[in-house]
């Protein structure tokens, strides 16, 4: 598959991304889609997913003036992946004129009715708000040719089954159907078995490795934002000392951005993608042999067919998008017995693919915590005693005495080594720079301990960062099981008089909190939805403000009771002991105790 195939409007736009060839799941999905296939895709994020089922819908965009409803529904587990989702087919399809609608809770209805109304080829949806639509008539399903499930396993956990199935009944029995699921729960298996015909099942198979042929490469990863990727860099780069290093990055614009980012921190980076001539192509070269460059910022395009035995150390500047792909980076180290790093960032979202890269491949990538700059200016000061230790051993610094014996008359001599050392250490302070960056590092790993997996379950380390949270209605079950959750370090949980009762949703509540009170999505923290009111932690320092935002509102329409949650963490655990638990976290109808606000402790 060639990205040449798909109608010229699509190659120019993906060419204008810098995209230079498709991905592992992208080669494999796309021409099974473009036959009308049916397929079942086991990628997480990171792996191009998005692009392997948004190109083939494009594609097959009528030419000329289209209908009302929509071609298309991609079913997605939050807000944010139904923005992200949107935003991918939005820019795919702008020259075509693909007109794209994302819908979601949280979101006033009203609007994306008109829009839906004006007519939409696309239609991105949370399965709750889909289902709404669906009800109220303003989402008709009948001229739909393709249904897109992504992430399904996550939706499953965000208690969307049933929605889904109802969904996928009000849709022509003739559409396509698509699912993308990082992990393959047995409940996913059941749901693919009922809904999809003959699919094509499309998992990246394990890189062969001949035995004892495998490099000797040393494996890190660190957790940062993408924002933060050149600042990171610049300090692992200052901790390894690499002799040369071979920088991946996805996109020809993402190489060229690294680029400047590093060379203006002082670095000698020389980028090399596949819009270079060959002319080009030798001079960077060249240079990396003789020293002149340090740093080789390349896409997979680009690098491949590189000959360079220099290479100490290399980096992906993102998660490659498969494991087969990371196993050829790799690959371009630690070769002849010669010891090599590769070091990965990646953002957290992208632990999923992690993970299944060290399954896939059978090696251990250890995840690292940030050196701090304190950390590496200490470090480099301890080098630079050793260094001058060892000057002093070897001799040979003579030439300099002259002028020295001038600075010692006009100075104190420990003054002067002083400000000697000073001068030396300090030259490498630019390319560190003073950014405050966050090392996500400890978060994602103290996530991992406090929610064991469960089975293939990778850490949801990102839940918080999304929009839709918490339990969704069939994970009452669950939740009433283990009782309430207790609070976390920082926040207060409010007391939110309405549930289920009126359909809440967990990005009903963050969607009021996030617009009425000015907090962002992700301050939020945990949301335990019941029959007839909602409990939901807040930043302690923001909690009054919520409260009044939340009191001169509504939600869903209804004016609700909204006031701190008066149960101190010792009475709370009662819940999960005696007889109220029933009420407060499972669907029984009879009038909760709770609503009444007993004093139990
Ligand atoms: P996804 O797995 O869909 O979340 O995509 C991960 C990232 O890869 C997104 O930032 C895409 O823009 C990017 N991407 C998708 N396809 C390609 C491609 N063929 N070449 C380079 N980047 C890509």
């Amino acid at each position: 598959m060639h990205f040449s195939d798909l109608r010229p409007e699509l190659l120019r736009a993906l060419t204008a991304l810098g995209y230079e060839e498709p991905t592992p799941i992208q080669e494999a999905a796309i021409p099974v889609l473009l036959r009308g296939g049916d397929v079942v895709g086991r990628a997480a994020t990171g792996t191009g997913k998005t692009a392997a089922f948004a190109l083939p819908i494009l594609e097959r965009l009528a030419d000329g003036p289209r209908g009302t409803a929509p071609v298309a529904l991609v079913l997605v587990p939050t807000r944010e992946l139904a923005l992200q989702v949107n935003e991918a087919l939005t820019s795919y399809g702008r020259e075509l004129g693909a007109r794209v609608l994302a819908v979601y809770g949280g979101a006033p209805i009203g609007k994306q009715w008109r829009t839906l109304e004006t007519g939409v080829d696309v239609v991105v949806a949370t399965p709750g708000r889909a289902l709404d639509h669906l009800r109220r008539g303003s989402l008709v399903l009948d001229e739909l040719q393709t249904v897109v499930l992504d992430e399904a396993d996550e939706m499953f956990e965000r208690g969307f089954a049933e929605d889904i199935e109802a969904i996928l009944e009000a849709t022509p029995s003739t559409r396509q159907t698509v699912l993308f699921s990082a992990t393959m729960p047995p409940r996913i298996d059941g749901m693919i078995r009922r809904h999809l015909r003959d699919p094509e099942r499309i998992e990246i198979a394990a890189p062969a490795v001949v035995a004892g042929e495998a490099p000797k490469v040393t494996q890190k990863a660190y957790v940062v934002r993408r924002s933060d990727r050149a600042a990171a860099l610049a300090r692992i780069l200052e901790l390894e000392s690499p002799v040369a290093t071979l920088v991946f990055c996805r996109t020809r614009i993402d190489v060229d951005d690294l680029t400047e980012q590093l060379n203006s921190r002082g670095y000698r980076a020389e980028a090399l993608h596949g819009g270079l001539g060959q002319e080009a192509r030798d001079r960077v070269m060249g240079r990396l042999r003789a020293g002149t460059a340090e740093l080789l910022i390349a896409t997979d395009v680009a690098a491949r067919g590189l000959d360079v035995d220099v290479l100490s150390h290399v980096v992906n500047a993102e998660l490659p998008t498969s494991p087969e792909i990371y196993t050829h980076r790799i690959g371009r180290v630690g070769r002849a017995g010669r010891d090599g790093v590769a070091i990965s960032l990646f953002d957290p979202r992208q632990h999923n693919q992690l993970q299944f890269i060290e399954r896939i491949t059978g090696n251990k990538i250890s995840i690292e915590a940030l050196p701090s700059v304190a950390q590496l200016r200490a470090a480099q000061f301890g080098r630079t005693l050793d260094e001058v230790r060892e000057l002093l051993v070897a001799g040979g610094f003579d030439s300099v005495a002259t002028g020295l014996d001038q600075l010692l008359d006009e100075h104190d001599p420990a003054k002067v080594a002083m400000a000697a050392l000073h001068l030396a250490t300090a030259k490498s302070g630019d390319r560190l720079g003073e950014d405050d960056i966050e090392d996500l590092a400890p978060r994602l790993l103290r996530r991992r301990t406090e929610r064991p997996e469960r089975g293939e379950r990778p850490a949801r380390f990102d839940r918080a960062d999304r929009g839709d949270r918490g339990a969704g209605p069939g994970e009452r079950g669950p939740r009433a099981e283990r009782g309430p959750r207790p609070t976390s370090a920082g926040m207060t949980k409010l007391f939110v008089g309405a549930g289920h009762n009126i359909g809440l949703r967990p990005g009903d509540l963050v969607g009021a909190i996030a617009g009425e009170a000015g907090l962002r999505g992700s301050d939020v923290g945990g949301i335990d939805i019941s029959d007839r009111f909602t409990l939901v932690e807040v930043p302690s320092d923001r909690a009054d403000e919520v409260i009044a935002a939340l009191r001169g509102t509504t939600i869903k329409g209804t004016k609700a009771v909204v006031r701190r949650e008066r149960f101190a963490e010792p009475g709370a655990k009662k819940f999960g002991q005696g007889a109220p638990k029933k009420n407060r976290f499972n669907d029984s109808t009879t009038p909760s105790r709770f609503a009444k606000q007993p004093k139990w402790s």
